[in-house]
C-alpha cells in the first residue's frame, strides 16, 4: 500500500480563505475586525517563527494583531497584569502566550489568569473541562487541527481504536478526548507504556506526538491505518522532520501527514478558527 497524504498546507490555506470571507462579511455589516493580542517572552528563535507565522496568518484573514515582545527576566507580576488589561481590552478577542515560558514564570498560572471566552489556544482549564464534558468551548488547537485533517479523509472515526503516544497537556491528552469524543476506542501511551509496537500495531488510527526524529517504525504499523505525525523536530543538518519514519510508514498506511506541511498549519488555521469564534462570542448577533 501507498498512503494518500493529508496536505496540512492546502487544506489550512482553504481554511483562511473561508475565514477571510467571514471576517469580510462581519466588517460588512459593521461590525469589527477580530483581534489576536500575541505576547512572547524573551528571544527563543523557534518561538519567534511561530509568532511570526501566527501573526501572517492574522494579516492574510484581515484580522487585527498586536505582538507584546516582554523580556526573559520580566517579573511575573507584570506579565500577569499585561494579561489583565489584555482581558479588558474589547478589541482583544484572543490572548496567546507563546509557551514555553522562562523558568521563574508558573505556566499554569498565566494561562488561568486569562479570560476563558479569550484563551483561543484552549489551554485554560475551564475549556479543557468543557472537552471533556463533551461540551466544547475553544478547543486545543492542535488536536482540533488533527480532527479536521481526519474529516477530511472521510473515514468513519467512530469505533476506530486510536492509539496516542505522548500525554502532554497541549496534544496526547486533548487529543485522546476528541477521539473519545468522536467515539474512538482510545490508548494513551507515555515513556513508561510497555510493548509500545505491540500496541500501535493493533490500532487504525495513530497519532504520534513524542518529539522523538522518524519514532515511529514502519513494521510497527498495521496495513491500512490512518497516521498523523504532530512531532516537530530538527535534525543535527537543520532539516524539520516528524516523529514518523515516513517512508517506511507511508508503505503501509493508508492516510499519513507530511512533516513540515501536516500538522503544523493546521494548528495555526485552528487558532484563526478559534479567534473568529471568541470574536463571535464577544460580538455576538
Ligand atoms: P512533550 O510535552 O515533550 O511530550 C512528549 C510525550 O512523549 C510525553 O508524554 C512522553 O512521555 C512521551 N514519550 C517520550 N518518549 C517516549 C517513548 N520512548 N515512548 C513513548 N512515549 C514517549 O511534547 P509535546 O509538547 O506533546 O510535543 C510532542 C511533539 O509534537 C514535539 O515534537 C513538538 O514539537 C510537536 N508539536 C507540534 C505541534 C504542531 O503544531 N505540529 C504542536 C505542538 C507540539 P512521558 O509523559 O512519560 O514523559
Amino acid at each position: 500500500m501507498s498512503a494518500q497524504i493529508l496536505d496540512g498546507k492546502a487544506i489550512a490555506a482553504d481554511i483562511r480563505v473561508g475565514i477571510k470571507a467571514q471576517v469580510e462579511a462581519m466588517i460588512a455589516v459593521g461590525k469589527r475586525q477580530p483581534g489576536l493580542a500575541v505576547v512572547l517572552v524573551g528571544e527563543d528563535p523557534a518561538s519567534q517563527v511561530y509568532v511570526r507565522n501566527k501573526r501572517a496568518a492574522c494579516a492574510e484573514v484581515g484580522f487585527y494583531s498586536e505582538l507584546h515582545q516582554l523580556p526573559s527576566d520580566i517579573p511575573v507580576a507584570r506579565l500577569l497584569a499585561l494579561i489583565d488589561d489584555l482581558n479588558a481590552r474589547e478589541t482583544i478577542d484572543g490572548i496567546l502566550v507563546q509557551l514555553p515560558l522562562p523558568d521563574h514564570i508558573d505556566e499554569e498560572q498565566v494561562i488561568e489568569r486569562i479570560l476563558p471566552t479569550k484563551d483561543v489556544d484552549g489551554f485554560h482549564p475551564y475549556n479543557v473541562g468543557r472537552l471533556t464534558l463533551r461540551m466544547p468551548l475553544l478547543r486545543p488547537c492542535t488536536p482540533k487541527g488533527v480532527m479536521t485533517l481526519l474529516e477530511r479523509t472521510g473515514r468513519q472515526l467512530e469505533g476506530l481504536d486510536a492509539i496516542i503516544i505522548g500525554q502532554s497537556n497541549i496534544v496526547g491528552r486533548p487529543m485522546a478526548l476528541e477521539l473519545l469524543a468522536a467515539r474512538c476506542t482510545i490508548s494513551i501511551c507515555h515513556s513508561r507504556t510497555r510493548d509500545l509496537p505491540g500496541k500501535i500495531i493493533a490500532a487504525d488510527l495513530v497519532v504520534a506526538a513524542v518529539g522523538r526524529p522518524h519514532f515511529v517504525q514502519g513494521d510497527w504499523v498495521k496495513e491500512g491505518a490512518i497516521v498523523i505525525d504532530v512531532g516537530i523536530n530538527r535534525t543535527a543538518a537543520g532539516a524539520l522532520v516528524g516523529d514518523v519514519d515516513f517512508p517506511a510508514v507511508a508503505e503501509r498506511a493508508a492516510w499519513i501527514t507530511p512533516v513540515p506541511g501536516g500538522v503544523g498549519p493546521m494548528t495555526i488555521a485552528s487558532l484563526l478558527e478559534n479567534t473568529l469564534q471568541a470574536a463571535r462570542l464577544h460580538v455576538p448577533g
